[in-house]
């Protein structure tokens, strides 16, 4: 007989302090979506568990915080820095039980900071920006929503700039999609007809048809949008 418990325990090391701790994930079969938005945010019913709740792995002692797509190197000088900014402030306590939407929301606050100060890959930091700003949007909070949205769209250009998608989950071209639909829903629209042009004609695009199509259906959306004379930047 299947288990009706909707989490499982993870059991992790602290990739900073190198202690042990537990997490929360929750069970794929509990996590089904009703909807999927444009910028891949799913909707979760009320009473379901928001796997986005448990992305985020918190050391109970140092309070470093990082997901699994952070990686285990730590550049020069940056374990000092987080040493002082973030171990030295934090009052030991667990983020390994049900998570509130607080403590989500904080456990994002803490792996942004920790993910910026060893400097991780643009592609990671947008990733979770975009996560943060998903669960503003469940949560109706519709300002904090775009700062989120904002800071995300600024990591995927800089790591499209800088090609540092490489090695995580992120491609060239769904990074150009993200641009352009988190441009098309800040108001941005000439920089969202942009990109989704760009990956249109992109020399990858026949590996990505998908994408592809995604792009060309936001484009329509984004030239409509434009038409009906939105804010312009
Ligand atoms: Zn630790």
């Amino acid at each position: 007989m299947q288990s009706l418990e909707p989490f499982y325990e993870k059991k992790l090391v602290c990739a900073f302090c190198d202690k042990p701790f537990n997490t929360l994930r929750v069970k794929s079969r509990f996590a089904i979506p009703y909807q999927v938005d444009s910028d891949f945010c799913p909707h979760y019913r009320t009473g379901n568990y928001n796997p986005h709740f448990y992305f985020v792995n918190v050391c109970p002692e140092c309070g470093f915080a990082f997901s699994e797509e952070f990686s285990d190197k730590f550049p020069l000088g940056s374990k000092e820095v987080i040493r002082v900014k973030i171990t030295m402030h934090w009052k030991k306590r667990s983020f390994g039980q049900v998570r509130d939407v607080q403590q989500a929301l904080e456990s994002y606050q803490l792996a942004i900071l920790a993910g910026s100060l060893k400097k991780e890959k643009n592609a990671v930091l947008a990733g979770l920006c975009l996560r943060l700003a998903w669960i503003y949007r469940a949560e109706n909070n519709l300002e904090k929503e775009k700062r989120f949205l904002g800071l995300a769209l600024n990591a995927y250009e800089e790591s499209f700039i800088h090609s540092d998608f490489a090695g995580t989950s992120m491609s060239e071209l769904k990074t150009m999609f993200m641009i352009g639909e988190l441009s098309r829903r800040l108001g941005q629209y000439q920089k969202a007809l942009g990109y989704f042009s760009k990956l249109v004609q992109h020399k990858n695009a026949d590996a990505e048809p998908k994408m592809v199509n995604r792009a060309r259906e936001q484009w329509r959306v984004v030239a409509e949008e434009n038409r009906q004379g939105g804010i312009q930047e």
